[in-house]
């Protein structure tokens, strides 16, 4: 039943298969309850194997690894994914598992980065690459009401604070670290047609939210660790990423997300609701392109900060407009008040161009209808 030749090649020790044996039956208990848990159809004996065979690939120092923080989050989650599809050994860390897909990594720790001894625990060794997207966040219903902010502040700047000095004493290939636009002045988005969002821009500081405020410290911190202890870092300042298996209900949505969702649970010839005017512009990255931007930004030897986002700038009615016509349904928009943030936002998308000689080009629409498809499914799972 299981293949002799590959254990070989990875060059196992002679009491491996005994050992091989023991961890099988219990990674394979684990992983059904998880599976389980998750509705999913029970793992194969093979996918349970693999992880083995590639924890013996990387303690033989064959494999590149990753260490990835919020690991159990929407981007922490696909990235994971594509740390794995690229070769890459993979421990994953998160305060929660990821509620819509069992995850990827090689080891999944449970473990809130808040505390220094988890953070002394899972970055044990000197990865090739950290990625610290941990952070308490959320989208305009999350960020704008004022009500957490005390939390977003103290809970993001810890976990840097702590995985930072720890990686400064146990040494890292690179780290990066995701910062936001919402770090920008809220006073150069103000005209939803021509928004400032230029690197150069940042300062003088005027973010519109605490979790702005918090960003912008965080990314002067990895640039410090840079200048006096020579982390490698790279800091990245993403620009609304979506796509599926994110947040999609609950209060801590953003807006596609949001979107799609009400639009899949509207029926036809009805309304949904939008916060404001509608008249806000915005622009949305499809997970896979900020995936290849991570990448190729890590690959390059450009410190950032840098913009990772689409330039393809759109109101929120019609972002709307676009997931009616992809669900076929047409449907009133009715205006409420609520939480909006800047008037329009952007990416300028000259700096990475310029540093890395590539942009995010893919269009919304496409991204979009794989986002509609997959919060439609959750819709009628949930009916
Ligand atoms: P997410 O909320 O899905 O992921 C963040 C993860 O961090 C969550 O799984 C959460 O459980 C985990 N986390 C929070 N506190 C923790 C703690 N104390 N210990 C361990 N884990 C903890 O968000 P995301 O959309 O995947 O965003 C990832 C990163 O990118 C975040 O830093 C976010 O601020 C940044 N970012 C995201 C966007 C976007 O549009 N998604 C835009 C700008 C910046």
């Amino acid at each position: 039943m299981f293949n002799r030749p590959t254990v070989q090649a990875v060059g196992a020790p002679a009491d491996f298969v005994g050992e091989w044996f023991r961890v099988t039956v219990e990674c394979f208990r684990e992983a059904c309850i998880e599976f389980s848990a998750l509705n999913l159809p029970p793992p194969t004996i093979a996918t349970v194997h693999q992880n083995r065979i590639n924890s013996l690939l990387y303690e033989g120092g064959r494999m590149k690894s990753a260490l990835v923080c919020g690991a159990g989050g929407f981007i922490g989650g696909h990235l994971v994914k594509n740390l794995k599809d690229r070769g890459y050994w993979v421990r994953g860390v998160d305060i929660k598992n990821h509620e819509h897909a069992p995850t990827a990594a090689d080891e999944f720790v449970l473990g809130d980065l808040r505390d220094i001894r988890v953070c002394e625990s899972v970055a044990d060794r000197l990865f090739d690459e950290v990625y610290q997207l941990a952070a308490d966040m959320g989208g305009a219903g999350y960020i704008f009401t004022g009500e957490h902010d005390a939390d977003v502040m103290h809970n993001s700047a810890t976990i840097n604070l702590n995985m930072l000095h720890r990686v400064g004493k146990v040494g890292v290939g690179k780290i990066f670290y995701s910062s936001s636009a919402c770090i920008y002045p809220a006073h150069n988005q103000e005209d939803p047609d021509n928004p400032r969002c230029s690197e150069d821009s940042a300062y003088p500081a005027a973010p519109d939210s605490e979790y702005g405020w918090e960003k912008l410290f965080s990314e002067r911190l990895y640039l410090a660790y840079n200048r006096n202890h020579g982390i490698d870092v790279r800091v990245a300042r993403f620009h609304n990423i979506f796509g599926p298996l994110g947040t999609w209900v609950g209060g801590r949505e953003k807006a596609p997300a949001a979107v799609c969702r009400k639009v899949a649970e509207a029926s036809p010839g009805g309304e949904i609701e939008i916060w404001g005017d509608g008249k806000q512009t915005r622009s949305f990255l499809y997970i896979d392109e900020c995936l290849e931007g991570m990448r190729r930004f890590m690959d390059s030897t450009f410190l950032g900060p840098v913009n990772l986002g689409s330039d393809e700038m759109v109101t929120i009615n019609g972002l709307a407009e676009s997931a009616m016509g992809i669900a076929g349904k047409r449907l009133r928009l009715k205006h409420i008040p609520g939480p909006l943030g800047v008037r329009g936002r952007n990416s300028d998308n000259r700096k990475i161009q310029e540093m890395l000689g590539w942009r995010p080009n893919r269009p919304l629409r496409e991204g979009l209808e794989k986002t509609y498809a997959w919060i439609e499914k959750q819709v009628a799972k949930r009916a």
